[in-house]
């Protein structure tokens, strides 16, 4: 498919953001301690290089070390996708190749500071690995580095990555644009007659039109579906008189969209209208996201914005039908920090971006969730979604 007419422009993070991305990395890691960064293929990658690497049995992996230029090793075939990224073309990162015959972990030594896999060069005490290594990279490093003590990645990182600056927020926003473009064109098409599982290939097949360069979840859930939260799409045909929960999402130039909006299905007739049953629990839920996303500023702890969520629902007598928390951050992955969730006491900082979507859900009958991305701005909530947070009473 083509790219819609409405789409937005995908802007990518330029060089010049990347390469300031890898010297503050490069300089917490110093204050931590850390003689090298070990970057694998993930969110980190991508985050510190701009470089959406293949999950390969190959190594591939990027070495900041504490002194000296960024070292991206790559297995030959990778090569030239490598040399492609912003980091590589600007000279930042250099790009290394190993040849089939090449054990890559010399290559990471070398990288490091080290010749030959342990001795001469400087004395390395502790190197930060992305958290989601490949145990089978990772236990080649520790037997190559002996005395390095190995330490995840995400305690020099993290602080960086839950703040996201102008152009993610910017990214994030296409990306929330676009799906809410979806939803739209979902609520207004056909759906009587239809599966959830054909309308949920039809929002991914939309997902893509819109840009996404990879549309990663399109829940449909009708009728008592409704009230299973993460429900996999079936062959169950949609009816008139019932509720329709959409919960879509993927990701744009690597930055992630997530938005739930609930229709009700007439088939044009009045009296297959939402029950009262259905319409109490949607004013309370619609309540409770408003106001939990008017909750966000900076200083507030993230539990607060779940609990501002909880107690509506449960001043309603709805308390034990809120069964997950009120939401996630969101960025270059799907979840991540921070998670508004109670215990979770971080306050939050302006730039975080995370989901506000509380739900109700009663097994075996119906249910309604609302998920917007918000960000926390200086002054309060910015609410990346567009559209409307009422409940969507369509023809179907
Ligand atoms: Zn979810
Ligand atoms: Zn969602
Ligand atoms: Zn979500």
């Amino acid at each position: 498919m083509t790219q819609a007419a409405g789409a937005e422009p995908r802007r990518a993070i330029g060089a010049g953001r990347l390469a300031h991305r890898l010297s503050r990395a490069r300089h917490l890691a110093v204050e931590a301690g850390v003689d090298a960064l070990l970057v694998g293929v993930g969110a980190d990658l991508l985050y510190l290089a701009g470089y959406r690497a293949l999950p390969l049995e190959r190594l591939t992996m990027l070495v900041v070390p504490a002194v000296g230029r960024p070292s991206l090793i790559v297995p030959r075939l990778e090569s030239m996708a490598a040399r492609a990224t912003a980091v590589a073309e600007a000279g930042t990162v250099a790009v290394m190749p190993w040849d089939e015959r090449d054990d890559p972990v010399d290559l990471v030594c070398a990288a490091i500071g080290l010749e030959g896999g342990g001795s001469g060069g400087r004395g390395v005490r502790m190197v930060a690995v992305s958290d989601r290594l490949w145990a089978t990279f990772l236990l080649r490093l520790q037997a190559a580095l002996p005395g390095t003590r190995f330490d995840v990645l995400s305690g020099v990182l993290r602080g960086e990555r839950v703040v996201k600056d102008p152009d993610e927020v910017e990214l994030l926003r296409a990306a929330a644009h676009a799906a809410d473009r979806v939803i739209e064109t979902i609520a207004h098409g056909r759906l009587i007659g239809r599966s959830e599982a054909d309308v949920s290939r039809e929002i991914r097949d939309r997902l893509l039109a819109e840009g996404h360069d990879e549309a990663s979840f399109a829940i449909v859930g009708s009728g008592p579906n409704s009230a299973s939260p993460h429900h996999q799409p079936t062959d169950r045909a949609i009816r008139a008189g019932e509720p329709i929960v959409l919960d879509i999402g993927g990701t744009l130039a690597g930055y992630g969209s997530d938005v739930t909006r609930t229709l009700w299905v007439t088939g044009g007739d009045p009296a297959k209208g939402p029950d009262r049953h259905f319409l109490t629990l949607y004013a309370v839920l619609r309540a409770a996201q408003a106001e939990a996303t008017h909750a966000v500023r900076p200083g507030v702890p993230a539990e607060r914005v779940d609990a501002v969520a909880r107690e509506i629902i449960g001043a309603a007598g709805f308390a034990d039908h809120f069964i997950h928390r009120t939401g996630h951050g969101i960025g270059l992955e799907e979840h991540e920090d921070p998670y508004l969730v109670a215990g979770n006491g971080e306050p939050l900082r302006a730039g975080m971006a995370f989901s506000v979507e509380p739900g109700i859900y009663f097994e075996g009958r119906h249910g309604a969730r609302i998920e917007d991305i918000v960000v926390c701005g200086e002054a309060g909530p910015i609410v990346l979604n567009a559209v409307t947070r009422e409940l969507l009473v369509v023809h179907g």
